[in-house]
């Protein structure tokens, strides 16, 4: 693996936040960290194949992105082919509150996972979390699952930055009601997948077994049943996440398809089913896979200041080469 490699930069990324964190924990006398500074650490140690473009807070006199806390951040895959996949990236912590875990999906009575899915709408990409879990010590305690093994190749290993889709996060909100053993955090520490895995090829690219692979044909049955390459690669683990969830709701599949900008995106013909999650999910993830990037990305790739309206819903852009 070269310096070039994205998979190698991830994992450097990834060591370089669990070193931050360790770092916190040896000053401090305890694990607290900062997730934008985090997220910092983690773009500069996967320079030069990730490009981190802070954009100048406040210059409008505006007020934060939408979250509240300033830790949205555009990410991009971008491929030579000009074939990319943007995601809204939110950073959170997972935190230890006493003898439980808790992530905060619940902040301010949902409303902070509310602005970031119709904040992602905007921007016509799907909403992810990228969760700081901390170094392995922090989280003796916690597994990633039933397939947990002492080994040095378990997950947990990885997790130290772990991706999350919104839908699924949204839904174990709608569980934490009543959540006192802090539930919700460890299913959202097990539903995530490491970051680096995003770039990992010897995991291979999975079938994803969709509950509505018998309503599609053609490029998009291909694309969920066939080896991709980069950024669909990405594109389709992340929509493979939120497929898992699904398959597990009790609600029917509906035939019913949708066809969206397709001169834009990769796939415009696309099933309708939103299961429980409010929206058709299979648009909310794939809207993201484009066949060009957007004009307002190309134009902060070279230099020019973001649109006021770009700025106000997010802190910056992290652009990856992912070919
Ligand atoms: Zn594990």
């Amino acid at each position: 693996m070269t310096v070039l490699d994205l998979h190698s930069s991830l994992v450097r990324g990834r060591r370089a936040v669990e070193a931050y964190i360790t770092e916190c924990r040896d000053q401090l006398g305890e694990y607290t960290w900062d997730e934008e500074h985090a997220t910092v650490r983690l773009t500069h140690a996967a320079h030069p194949v990730a490009k981190y473009i802070p954009f100048t807070r406040n210059q409008e006199g505006g007020t934060p992105t939408s979250s509240g806390t300033g830790a949205d951040w555009l990410w991009w895959w971008l491929s030579s082919s000009g074939e990319c996949f943007g995601m809204l990236v939110q950073a959170k912590n997972l935190k230890r509150v006493g003898r439980r875990w808790d992530v905060d999906l619940n902040y301010a009575k949902r409303r902070q996972i509310i602005d970031l899915l119709n904040a992602s709408d905007l921007l016509k990409v799907p909403a992810v979390y990228a969760l700081y879990c901390g170094d392995l010590a922090y989280r003796l305690d916690l597994t990633c699952g039933a397939g947990h093994t002492a080994g040095a190749l378990d997950r947990c290993h990885r997790s130290a930055v772990c991706v999350l889709p919104a839908l699924i996060a949204s839904q174990l909100a709608t569980f934490t009601a009543l959540d006192s053993q802090g539930q919700a955090a460890i299913d959202a520490y097990q539903y995530a997948f490491p970051l680096e895995d995003l770039a990992d090829n010897s995991q291979g690219t999975p079938f994803v077994d969709d509950l509505n692979l018998h309503h599609i044909d053609g490029e998009l049955l291909e694309f969920l049943t066939q080896p991709q390459g980069m950024p669909r690669d990405i594109a389709k683990k992340i929509f493979g996440m939120v497929s898992r969830m699904r398959s597990g709701q009790f609600a029917l599949a509906v035939s019913e398809h949708q066809r969206v900008g397709e001169n834009v995106v990769v796939f415009g013909d696309l099933p309708a089913d939103r299961g429980h999650f409010g929206v058709p999910y299979f648009d909310h993830v794939l809207r993201g896979l484009r066949r060009q990037p957007p004009d307002y990305l190309v134009a902060v790739a070279n230099g020019e200041d973001p649109a006021p309206w770009l700025s106000r819903l997010v802190a910056g852009i992290v652009l990856f080469d992912a070919v």
